[in-house]
């Protein structure tokens, strides 16, 4: 099964998944979306009303800015995977619970093996207690972590940051630093762009040393 295939097959079980109480209150379960061959795959909490709908993440308020920090950072919504890590609306919008995030953590590791991507950018505290447990979103946002063959970033939430105004000057100057943090990931991954048309800025060294390669 090719990551295409691996991501259908996902998206299918979630949408008659109940292994969680989530499934109860959920209209469209939100499986995430986007190329099977991301680079950057975004994770954020879980759908709310508007996702709920449409069975799509980031369609509401949240979403509309988080296009807006894409845009900033030079990336098209159609080529990173988005996503949420319970793929059912909690109802009322409330945090979702720590065995609702047990239950659906099974299909978000499914999704970045089939996609493999180098960075992961988590949205809000929910995604980032999945990779960096026991850390503080103050202290760490920004900051790109090596984890296992990947890179990751916790950010704010894109929601969070539409109702907190001095969080807002903090997730715009991190989404600024993603192009340079891309091309280092890139680089130290050993994987090139894969589109021609985004070519990695020019590395800093001495080009001679490329000829070590
Ligand atoms: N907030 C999230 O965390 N995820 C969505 O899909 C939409 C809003
Ligand atoms: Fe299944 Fe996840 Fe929905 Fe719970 S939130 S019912 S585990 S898909």
């Amino acid at each position: 099964m090719n990551a295409e295939e691996a991501l259908s097959q996902i998206a299918s079980e979630v949408a008659v998944c109940e292994k969680c109480a989530l499934y109860h209150s959920r209209k469209l379960a939100v499986p995430g979306e986007g190329p099977s061959r991301a680079e950057i795959m975004f994770i954020g909490e879980g759908p709310g009303f508007y996702e709920n709908e449409q069975g799509r993440p980031f369609v509401g308020s949240a979403g509309k800015f988080l296009d807006e920090l894409l845009s900033q950072a030079g990336l098209k919504r159609g080529e990173v995977w988005i996503g949420n890590v319970v793929k059912c609306r909690p109802p009322a919008n409330r945090d979702p619970e720590p065995a609702e995030l047990a239950a659906c953590d099974e299909y978000l590791e499914r999704q970045i093996q089939a996609i493999n991507p180098s960075i992961i950018i988590t949205l809000g505290r929910f995604s980032m207690g999945k990779f960096m447990p026991g850390v503080k979103i103050s202290a760490i946002h920004g900051q790109m972590r090596k984890i296992g063959n990947r890179y990751v970033i916790a950010m704010f939430h894109p929601a969070a940051a539409l109702h907190q105004a001095a969080l807002k000057p903090a997730i715009m100057a991190d989404f600024a630093k993603l192009p340079a943090l891309l091309a280092q990931a890139r680089k130290a991954l050993g994987r090139s762009s894969p589109d021609a048309s985004t070519p990695v800025p020019a590395a800093p060294d001495d080009p001679k040393q490329l000829n070590l390669f």
